[in-house]
């Protein structure tokens, strides 16, 4: 007889504490503090059917999970090819935060480092946005993913913001180079502040089914993004969204996935399922410890590599 979907998903969780190794990150302060236990997976259906263990009421940043979803808005509001123009698709194989660039026009590599979250960030909804309106819409948008109203967590925010220097130097570069047209600052406040939106496990795991799902939110029923788009942020979340472990990560696991820094890590199987999992210790490429093993336990398990 098969194990139902909760003791099964309670299994992994229960597997995944055993593993104390790695440490949260620092660079953030408010991050640094948080409670390294905390352990939560969550799968989401097709049906929009969800299911969730662990600490799967805590909420924790996005942090670079958010960066998949705002390159989607990105594309849908600008269009794909305007969007290519701007920010390349090129794995980088580097830290999220190193200088990626092509070498020849200094056009950033990918979406999901830095300075290409970063520009993308600039590039959603209209041009004339003020740094204020363009964060709400980057929310409200970020919210349609997940099927209900998001919020930022400011105090976490801020603490990201006292030590946001490299992060100008990015957007500073991108700009001296016009792939940015705002002021730095107000790209990299934006930015933060997208990356400080809060969800819970279960929040992660409806935004996956969505990217799993065509665009289209399984439970409100809304299309958030077309299917085209779908399609292209998959791939380079598939080729990029691991940073420098992303050929690991496909080998192992074979499923585009997205981590954050916070320790939340996402997993999209097109048509099949929106899996997510969080837990705050970091290894030293900054993946979730326990993320990764439950979410490679889940692909295991449920044959779920590509
Ligand atoms: N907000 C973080 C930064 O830009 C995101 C990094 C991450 O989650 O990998 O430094």
């Amino acid at each position: 007889m098969k194990t139902p979907i909760p003791e099964y998903l309670d299994e992994i969780c229960r597997n995944a504490r055993r593993d104390t190794s790695g440490s949260p990150a620092e660079y953030i302060p408010e991050l640094a503090n948080v409670d390294p236990e905390k352990t939560a997976l969550a799968l989401c259906t097709p049906a929009g059917k969800v299911y969730s263990t662990g600490d799967d009421e805590h909420l924790f940043t996005l942090q670079s999970a958010s960066k998949p979803f705002i390159y989607a808005i990105a594309l849908r509001d600008r269009g794909i090819d305007a969007i290519d123009d701007i920010i390349d698709v090129e794995p980088s194989g580097e830290r999220f935060n190193d200088i990626s660039v092509d070498p020849d026009n200094g056009r950033p590599r990918n979406p999901m480092i830095n300075m290409g979250a970063i520009t993308a960030h600039t590039l959603i909804g209209d041009p004339s946005m003020t740094p204020q309106e363009r964060v709400d819409y980057a929310i409200a948008c970020l919210s349609d993913f997940a099927g209900r109203d998001l919020d930022v967590n400011v105090k976490l925010r801020d603490s990201e913001l006292t030590g946001r220097y490299r992060n100008l130097a990015l957007a500073a570069m991108a700009r001296s180079n016009n792939y940015i047209t705002v002021e730095p600052e107000d790209a990299v406040w934006g930015y933060t502040t997208q990356c400080a939106t809060q969800v819970t496990v279960r929040d992660l795991a409806v935004m996956a089914m969505t990217l799993a799902n065509g665009g289209k939110n399984p439970i409100t029923g809304k299309e958030v993004i077309p299917r085209q788009v779908c399609r292209r942020v998959l791939s380079v979340m598939a080729t990029c969204g691991m940073y420098d472990a992303a050929g690991d990560w496909l080998t192992s696991a074979g499923l585009p996935a997205k981590s954050g820094v916070s320790g939340c890590i996402f997993g999209a199987l097109p048509g099949q399922v929106g899996l997510s999992a969080f837990s705050p210790r970091l290894d030293e490429v900054g993946h979730s410890v326990r993320g990764i093993d439950m979410l490679e336990q889940c692909s295991q398990s449920m044959d779920l590599h590509l």
